[in-house]
């Protein structure tokens, strides 16, 4: 066989870039920002809102798109403060169904029905339209189905986006994780690996620290992911503790025995001025760059 220098050339390049893991897919920013702005152009989608139905059709056209297979877990919630009977709904998109080897990726759908921490009286009672809170872990899961239905994942994978996160009071934990933890009661099969809570990661000026339960709890897994995001060269993973933070993969653990962490960056300020939970949670206050952070660090786990 008789190569010229330029084909040889190129076929040292391609076998390059196969000993550089080029198997490895790349995750769009860009692409899982749009996933963000499209949510909050629905409004809010607080349970029992038009936004929250139109968001839930739109979200279950995706993911079939995308998933090998979606599932639909609806159930009611009857709220005995307000006396509302709540209809929420879990979409459970897998890949690779038949997989025991599974992991489970999750964020929730649903945004906050009062913008209670607002400096401005008048707004605390308006639902919030949750960019960061709520859209953000989506995005990130939507851009991940498109990358796995593209790139079969090596595991089986499982992509919920839990209903009814954020719908409590400050401080009454019964009404908040309603969606989770239905899913965690009614649980049955073959346990995932582990799983993974994606919620407000989409912060323009991220910073994930380690969120406490989950290191307490999970420290191994939370060595991986940060591993992963150091080789995914994903700097706003930091190497140090944050605050305990009361979210979704409490529900898995403790109702379904779920390995489970939570990544999170709950310093959601700017210039000193809280955004969480106040009409100020806008697509501005986000960004591509850590939408794409986040996306790439959980590809290298996945493909790893
Ligand atoms: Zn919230």
């Amino acid at each position: 066989m008789k190569l010229s220098v330029s084909a040889m050339l190129s076929f040292l390049f391609v076998l390059t870039l196969f000993s550089c893991g080029g198997n490895k897919p790349d995750f769009d920013g860009d692409s899982a920002f749009g996933y963000l702005v499209k949510q909050c152009d629905f409004g809010p989608r607080n349970p029992g809102s038009r936004g929250h139905k139109n968001t839930l059709n739109y979200l279950l056209t995706e993911m079939r798109t995308f998933a090998d297979s979606v599932k639909v877990q609806k159930f009611s919630h009857f709220d005995k403060r307000t006396g509302i009977s709540l209809d929420l709904t879990n979409i459970i998109a897998s890949f690779k169904v038949s997989d025991a080897n599974r992991v489970l990726l999750a964020a929730h759908w649903d945004t906050r029905p009062r913008s209670d921490q607002d400096k401005m009286p008048s707004k605390r009672n308006q639902p919030l339209l949750g960019a960061n809170d709520g859209a953000s872990g989506v995005a990130v899961l939507l851009e991940l189905a498109k990358v796995f239905s593209e790139n079969p994942p090596p595991v089986g994978v499982d992509l919920i986006l839990f209903d009814g996160e954020d719908f409590g009071e400050e401080g009454d934990l019964d009404r908040y994780f309603l969606g989770s933890r239905h899913f965690a009661k009614n649980f049955t099969g073959q346990k995932p690996k582990w799983a993974i809570i994606i919620d407000m990661v989409g912060d323009a000026e991220l910073e994930l620290p380690i969120e406490r339960y989950s290191f307490e709890r999970n420290k191994k897994l939370v060595e991986k992911v940060w591993d992963a995001a150091e080789r995914a060269g994903a700097s706003q993973f930091k190497r140090r503790l944050g605050s305990y933070v009361q979210d979704d993969h409490l529900m898995l653990y403790e109702y379904a025995g779920i390995e489970a962490i939570d990544i999170i960056d709950f310093d959601y300020t700017r210039g000193g001025i809280n955004l969480w939970h106040t009409s100020l949670d806008t697509p501005e206050m986000c960004s591509p760059a850590s939408l794409a952070a986040v996306g790439r660090t959980l590809i290298e786990l996945i493909y790893e």
